[in-house]
């Protein structure tokens, strides 16, 4: 290996994590990760106060996460500066992406929970003289693994309706990024949240498949690859299990789109945090009439953005570890081999010293190309051109993966309709990304995007078990059904079959 190599692949020390600045390649901390007995333990003290916190009212526990959001805001700096020491993000994106999506989930999962997680009344259809309705009851300990591109949202605000519904956490970070996370759980404990209810457990991915072996349920953020690993795992226990994977999101622009918003949405969605977002645009197809003007109009603003340190006034950041930005640079080498046109970008940045990749544009893509099929989750734009709308969608849905689309159109009725045809979790028109901040709407994949849904009532009652319960009303001695059996009851029965269920006779009987 050249000494170059060494700096970015440094051996991997077996029970120390080694955490370095992607901006400027320096060693920011050395972690020890938990090991199994270490997973056992937390696991074991996260269900002493989860007995304490479950008893609280949703009142009380919203009252301290608000002070846990009260702190966050007060130590915002601190935090800041750890969530880019490990990302090298810009300030704008922490403070405007991670913190201020936190803070805000703070007050949502406070103020809904309790109406998300009340009593449910069930009307029964046929059995007219039951009282029935359902409850929620937390888990116990929940696992939440996460990835490493937003290590503050993804840990610690998967967290947070999970707490709400009474459960304690114990949180394995990325091992890329596990000080916002860490961070973040003893500013909770500071603010009175009890202790232990909130823990981080840093580690290797082993660690994280310890945790599968002692939590109640676990909420996984990362790739298929590993989503499905984490996923048999926990079949061997029968433990629910929500995945949040990865994504090869489309962008379709109709040749009746604006074309200033669709470039500019196209730019954001598909380089906000260097592309390292799952349900960023990564590929997109344009109606031949509008094609030219709309790549023109995409190189245009991608040359005029600013790349650097995370404290400079730029916009765009270095990719977060080595082993993705090698992904960003094969997928767009194979691409050009393969014929693409690069028209800005296409190599690292060779005036800064991480890992910085160029935002790139590329055009002449086709599906043959890893560019077009498999996630690069990176700052490039390829973009394809299509005849038509049905083109567009054929190709939108001919991938694995399912979570979200855009579609851009002035008529907004037409993007509706089209919308309704792409296999995702969730579409924007004339949009993009932007569902992840409605927190009142399910977010999740279909496909290899995911199980399970973040955000709106699912998002919390995935942290629950549901039970019915079931009250007679008349207190008769006996029911029709029950003991002793006689010949009466057979005919009664035999009767009834076809009154109740035979086609026409129910309408016949109504009049
Ligand atoms: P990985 O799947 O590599 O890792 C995710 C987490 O799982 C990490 O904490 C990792 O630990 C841990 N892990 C690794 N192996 C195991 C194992 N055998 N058992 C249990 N846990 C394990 O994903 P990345 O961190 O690379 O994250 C990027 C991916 O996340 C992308 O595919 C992206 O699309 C997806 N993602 C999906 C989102 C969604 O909402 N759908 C949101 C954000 C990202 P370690 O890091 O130590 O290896």
């Amino acid at each position: 290996m050249t000494e170059a190599a060494v700096a970015l692949h440094p051996p991997r020390k077996q029970d120390v994590i080694q955490v370095r600045n992607p901006a400027t390649l320096e060693l920011v901390a050395e972690i020890p990760a938990v090991d199994e007995a270490g997973v056992r333990e937390a696991v074991a003290r996260g269900r002493e106060a989860q007995a304490v916190w479950a008893a609280m009212t949703f009142t009380e526990r919203g009252r301290l996460l608000r002070r846990f959001r009260d702190a966050i805001v007060d130590h915002r700096d601190r935090l800041a500066e750890v969530i880019a020491a490990e990302t090298g993000k810009p300030r704008a994106d922490i403070y405007g992406g991670e913190l201020m999506y936190v803070c805000d989930a703070i007050g949502f999962w406070a103020k809904n929970a309790a109406a998300y997680l009340a009593d449910q009344k069930i009307t029964p259809h046929l059995l007219k003289t039951k009282r029935v309705y359902s409850t929620y009851h937390p888990l116990g300990v929940v696992g939440i693994i996460g990835p490493w591109n937003f290590p503050f949202i993804l840990t610690i605000g998967e967290a947070l309706p999970a707490l709400m519904a009474g459960n304690a956490v114990v949180i394995k970070p990325s091992e890329v990024t596990p000080r916002s996370a860490m961070v973040g759980a003893e500013l909770a404990a500071e603010a009175g949240l009890p202790e232990h209810l909130l823990q981080v457990i840093p580690g290797y991915g082993e660690t994280g498949s310890y945790l599968v072996d002692y939590a109640d349920m676990i909420c996984f953020t990362g790739s298929v690859e590993t989503g499905r690993k984490v996923a048999e795992r926990a079949a061997r226990r029968l433990i629910p299990v929500t995945l949040e994977l990865g994504g090869k999101d489309p962008m379709i622009v109709l040749r009746d789109a604006d074309l200033d918003r669709a470039a500019n949405g196209c730019v954001w969605g598909a380089l906000f945090n260097a592309g390292q977002v799952c349900m960023s645009v990564e590929r997109v197809y344009v109606e031949a009439p509008v094609y030219d003007a709309f790549v023109s109009k995409v190189v245009e603003k991608v040359r005029r953005l600013r790349q650097g340190l995370s404290h400079q006034d730029v916009d765009i950041g270095p990719m977060t570890f080595p082993p993705q930005l090698e992904k960003v640079e094969r997928h767009v080498q194979e691409a050009r081999a393969k014929g693409a046109t690069v028209l800005v970008g296409g190599r690292r940045n060779p005036n800064l010293p991480g890992l910085f990749y160029e935002p790139t544009v590329l055009t002449n893509v086709t599906h043959e190309m890893a560019i077009m099929r498999e996630e690069t989750f990176g700052p490039v734009i390829p973009i394809m051109k299509v005849a038509d709308a049905e083109e567009a969608l054929r190709l939108a849905n001919d991938s694995p993966y399912g979570l979200t689309a855009s579609i851009w159109t002035k008529d907004k009725e037409r993007g509706q309709v089209l919308a309704r045809r792409i296999e995702a979790g969730a579409v924007c028109v004339n949009d993009c990304l932007v569902n992840f901040a409605i927190t009142e709407a399910p977010m999740g994949g279909v496909k290899h995007s995911g199980i399970g849904r973040r955000h709106g009532a699912e998002g919390i009652r995935k942290f629950c078990q549901q039970r019915t319960v079931v009250v007679d009303r008349l207190a008769t001695k006996s029911e029709i059904n029950w003991y002793p059996s006689s010949p009466r009851r057979t005919a009664l029965f035999r009767r009834l079959l076809p009154l109740l269920y035979r086609s026409g006779w129910r309408n016949k009987l109504r009049g």
